[in-house]
């Protein structure tokens, strides 16, 4: 198989043309599911749909939607072992074994044919490519991979555009930190907490991430921080790097990407259908409207995710300039929002924990860290937010806690009540981060 990893023809494709070849893909992929998998064969044909009402692109929003809870459903003790009716290739097929990482329920299995991780690290090469990464490039990956998908992705996405890998597997933040000043490495891919909890320890360590460390560019995922900016300023400050977001799941990787020009993130179009939808009547939202993000990885044979609700929010950018990388696939502004479950209404005002994140990484006196508790008492909402004061402003604890408090107020439009402890006292993340604790359910 070829790389590509620069595709001029498919990168430059006209819009038109390139939706043409997406809506072929999508009824390809979508015949193939219904001819190879049992779930989705099921789900079609209680719903009435097949391949001849699947017409214009319109008739794409006749297909149900597919959830996590559906593949957790047709795996539960069904064959064949362990990935049940979903499978679409015989299990002989199938070369590599990854899993949801769980944080919403029970894990999902999944499996790839060996085409469909040729894809995927093509898919990687090609992002990796668009920001300047090299076969010069040393590119260290701070995590042991075990069964997630998105650093074996990222490791031979990076080995196939030719750069050299540094898999800095089960060992301790601080070994990495050394890892990376010793050999030198230029790039990395981690989750925006993450390199930040790395360059905590650099500096605890005695190393300076900014002058001894000479990463130039960062490879973000997993979590909303790259694109929100004050969190991404943080991140680029401490490494003196540039960040990259990007936007993926086990049931679609990397379904958008940004490019050098930092313009928002390309949606992957030749590898995906993305549907921003209004998340509450599933149409088509406007370019700048928030939807939610429904995705169809049209390449992906071992278990095809068909009109996959990812729950993710996000909107399409409103600019119809063109990019000055040259790329004329669409773009989504902003990154992640937040997810669907997470966006909730206290008071009467919709609340997004991603709204505390800004404003907690623009004041300078705080920590990277904090968590954000909600609970009811007495049918009122309360929304606690912890944050750390760093050592050298500690004197300054009643001011920075007032000057925290307006600012929430102006972030979130909510009144929040603040506790600031000491720097080092809330919780580390190495994956992804669980600070936000709504506990009014169980009140
Ligand atoms: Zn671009």
């Amino acid at each position: 198989m070829t790389t590509n990893i620069w595709n001029p023809f498919l990168e430059t494709l006209p819009l038109e043309l390139l939706q043409e070849l997406q809506f072929k893909r999508f009824k390809k992929i979508f015949k193939y599911a219904y001819d190879n998998s049992p779930f989705y064969r099921k789900k079609y044909q209680e719903a009435g749909i097949n391949i001849d009402s699947i017409n214009t692109p319109d008739d794409v929003r006749l297909i149900p939607l597919t959830v996590k809870e559906d593949f957790r459903d047709a795996q539960d003790n069904k064959e064949p072992f362990p990935y049940g009716e979903v499978l679409a290739v015989p299990i002989e097929e199938v070369t590599g074994y990854h899993q949801t990482t769980g944080t919403t329920g029970k894990p999902v299995r999944f499996a790839d044919a060996w085409s469909d991780w040729e894809m995927y690290a093509e898919n990687w090469a090609m992002m990796m490519y668009s920001r300047g990464l090299r076969k010069s490039d040393r590119v260290y990956v701070p995590f042991p991979y075990h069964l997630f998908i998105a650093f074996w992705g990222g490791h031979y996405g990076a080995e196939k555009l030719g750069a050299e890998v540094v898999p800095g597997g089960q060992t301790s933040t601080e070994q990495r930190v050394r890892e990376m000043k010793e050999l030198q490495c230029t790039a990395m891919m981690c989750t925006p907490t993450y390199a930040l909890r790395l360059a905590e320890i650099a500096e605890k360590t005695g190393i300076n991430p900014r002058t001894e460390i000479p990463i130039r560019m960062i490879f973000c995922a997993g979590e909303p921080g790259a694109s929100i900016p004050a969190t991404k300023r943080r991140i680029e400050e401490v490494w003196n790097a540039k960040v990259y977001d990007h936007c993926g799941a086990t049931e679609a990787p990397l379904w958008a990407f940004e490019c050098d020009a930092q313009q928002g993130l390309h949606l992957n179009e030749p590898n995906y259908l993305v549907e921003i939808l209004n998340p509450s009547t599933f149409q088509p939202a406007a370019p700048g409207e928030i939807g939610t993000a429904v995705v169809t990885n049209l390449n992906r044979l071992a278990m095809p995710s068909i009109r996959f609700d990812l729950k993710d929010l996000t909107r399409l950018s409103v600019s119809e300039e063109p990019c000055p990388c040259g790329r004329t696939w669409r773009k989504i502004v902003g990154g992640i929002i937040g997810r669907r479950d997470d966006i909730t209404k206290i008071r009467g005002v919709l609340f997004s924990p991603t709204s505390v994140e800004q404003v907690v990484r623009d004041m300078p006196e705080l920590s990277d860290e904090f968590e954000v508790v909600v609970t009811r008492e007495d049918d009122n909402d309360r929304i606690l937010v912890i944050a750390e004061v760093l050592n050298e402003h500690a004197g300054r604890r009643d001011e920075i806690a007032q000057k925290l408090i307006r600012d929430l107020r102006n972030g979130t439009q909510l009144r929040c009540e603040v506790e600031i402890r000491d720097f080092g006292t809330l919780t580390r993340y190495e994956m992804k981060s669980k600070r936000f604790k709504d506990l009014r359910a169980t009140h």
